[in-house]
């Protein structure tokens, strides 16, 4: 069995947060990217991927 999950929904690795699955297309759910940040650019993602990490480890 799965681990029980505080939240329901799918982390965003770009932006850090937990989003309901509706805000994910299906590749971008692989790749736990939200549509919104599918929209930014290659290199704003990778700079928000390191912003998030380091906030998370933290927080
Ligand atoms: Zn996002």
């Amino acid at each position: 069995m799965a681990k029980k999950r505080r939240y329901r929904g799918h982390f965003c690795k770009v932006c850090g947060s937990i989003l309901p699955n509706e805000k994910f297309s299906g590749k971008g759910h692989a790749a736990h990217i939200c549509k919104k940040c599918a929209r930014k650019s290659k290199a704003q993602r990778s700079e928000e991927i390191i912003i998030t990490r380091i906030y998370n480890a933290l927080s």
